[in-house]
């Protein structure tokens, strides 16, 4: 990778690359392997995006944004390994604790009560969902279902735990085709060193303009010109945006000529919903030694989990992980008011001990500019959103980013790289010789 540099490519590039995330490094690979010059301008002065680790909060490095590569089959092993990353599994499942309104309890206790288990099917009858009858919210879906009571709030749980939304917003054609599914029932696994290392790995030899804000793209069917917000501008026979939903709904990028009605289309299908993390480091551990993670129906919490479960020597730090609104919520309070609410929720979650906190750290996706939230879903009625999005449908300009990815899990890490991929063949194929 190339130093930071003031001003944008020294060469007159064949592609450029809106965005260093994974998506953006990714594209930017693949072209520069296929001979094609490629500059790649990112608006912060890191890489990764949503892939950001910390290593000043405590004696080990901790993600503040993407944090599992999920599955063992993901398209993102081969550099991992290639990049000789050490990974550990995550054992969420293992030392598991829920609570659906009654105190938290080691998670076979927690389910052990009949009025939960009509919910234990709706994995099942959401992967026998027929989408020729239509679509429906996951409102509509948990209501016709019938559930009551704790199994509703577990129900409620499969939709909002992982996805950034209200019931009411998140389709479920939309939460099929993303294959959400598969993160409810695969393995996740994290890079010992850090999650910001693979995409370093990735873009060693790219050449990346720091601080370099892109605020207009102009695109035809002949080429891009883009300009940034301190008016730099950088021309190319193409281009790749993969600037996530959230940037692109807030209008922060100004499109000559305006993008076509099906693109604006798609991207009001996309919800990109709050995510928040609030990272906890505490004097010493005051939960149990076998504690993995702790489901919540109910709280300002949608999700802990002991970041450095089952690893030796590792300091004691929680997540606490907030979706939708539970994330708007604790964005809304002051830090000092979401810390003081969130060890309250603790205090009562884990009533015999008393945590001492060390050191904390907001980290609110939502209010990052560069993200305008933390990832994204499909609202009802807009199941094809992201193909649509992901269509190569504006002349020169092509799209990438985990917003339009579909395959294999869509809003993921490896959907961005799959989207960067994909997008690096339509140019490449757009720029060969005919
Ligand atoms: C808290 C959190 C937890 C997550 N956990 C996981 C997980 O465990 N596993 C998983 O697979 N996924 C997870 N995700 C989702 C995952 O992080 C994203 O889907 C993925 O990293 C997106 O990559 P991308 O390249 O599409 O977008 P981004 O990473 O957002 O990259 C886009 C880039 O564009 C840049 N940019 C924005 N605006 C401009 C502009 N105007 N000009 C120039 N550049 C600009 C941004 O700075 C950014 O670098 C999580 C996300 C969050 C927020």
């Amino acid at each position: 990778m190339s130093a930071m540099r003031a001003s944008l490519a020294d060469e007159r590039p064949d592609v450029i690359v809106i965005g260093a995330g994974m998506a953006g490094v990714t594209a930017a690979r693949a072209l520069v392997q296929s001979g094609l010059r490629v500059a790649i301008l990112e608006a912060r002065d890191r890489l990764g995006g949503r892939i950001y680790t910390l290593r000043d909060f405590c004696a080990a490095p901790v993600e503040a944004g993407a944090e599992f590569i999920h599955g063992v089959g993901a398209k993102t092993w081969a550099d991992v390994r290639a990049a000789g990353l050490r990974v550990r599994p995550n054992s969420h499942q293992r030392g598991a604790m829920m609570n659906l309104g009654d105190g938290s309890r080691w998670l076979p206790l927690a389910v052990l009560y009949p009025d939960v288990w009509p919910a234990f099917g709706i994995l099942r009858r959401l992967a026998r969902f027929d989408p020729t009858r239509g679509d429906l919210s996951a409102a509509q879906f948990i209501e016709h279902q019938g559930y009551r009571g704790r199994a509703r709030i577990l129900a409620d749980m499969v939709f909002t735990s992982h996805l950034p939304g209200e019931p009411e917003d998140i389709g479920v054609q939309g939460l099929i085709a993303d294959g959400a599914l598969a993160l409810e029932t695969g393995r996740d696994f994290r890079i010992d060193a850090g999650y910001d290392r693979l995409v370093e790995f990735i873009a060693r030899d790219l050449q990346v303009v720091f601080g370099a804000v892109v605020d207009v793209v102009a695109w035809s069917d002949r080429g891009v010109r883009v300009r940034t917000r301190n008016g730099q501008t950088e021309e190319a026979p193409a281009a790749i945006i993969t600037l996530p939903a959230g940037v692109l709904q807030a209008g922060a990028v100004h499109f000559e000529p305006p993008l076509p009605p099906d693109k604006r289309a798609a991207l009001a299908g996309v919800i990109m919903g709050p995510v928040l993390k609030l990272l906890l480091r505490f004097e010493e551990p005051f939960w149990p030694r076998r504690f993995s993670a702790l489901y919540c129906g109910v709280g300002p919490v949608t999700l802990y989990w002991n970041v450095f479960h089952g690893v030796r020597d590792r300091p004691p730090v929680l997540c606490a992980y907030c979706t939708g609104p539970r994330a708007a919520a604790l964005a809304s309070l002051t830090e000092h008011e979401a810390v003081e609410c969130v060890l309250a929720d603790l205090r009562a979650n884990f009533p015999r001990n008393r945590p001492r906190l060390a050191a904390w750290r907001r980290v609110d996706w939502a209010a990052d500019p560069f993200a305008g939230g933390g990832y994204s879903f499909v609202r009802p009625h807009a199941a094809d959103a992201r193909h649509r999005l992901a269509a190569p449908s504006t002349g020169r300009l092509f799209w990438a980013g985990s917003e339009t990815a579909t395959e294999p899990i869509a809003a993921t890490v490896e959907g961005a790289f799959t989207s960067g991929v994909r997008a690096a063949a339509e140019v490449a194929q757009a720029l060969a010789p005919r």
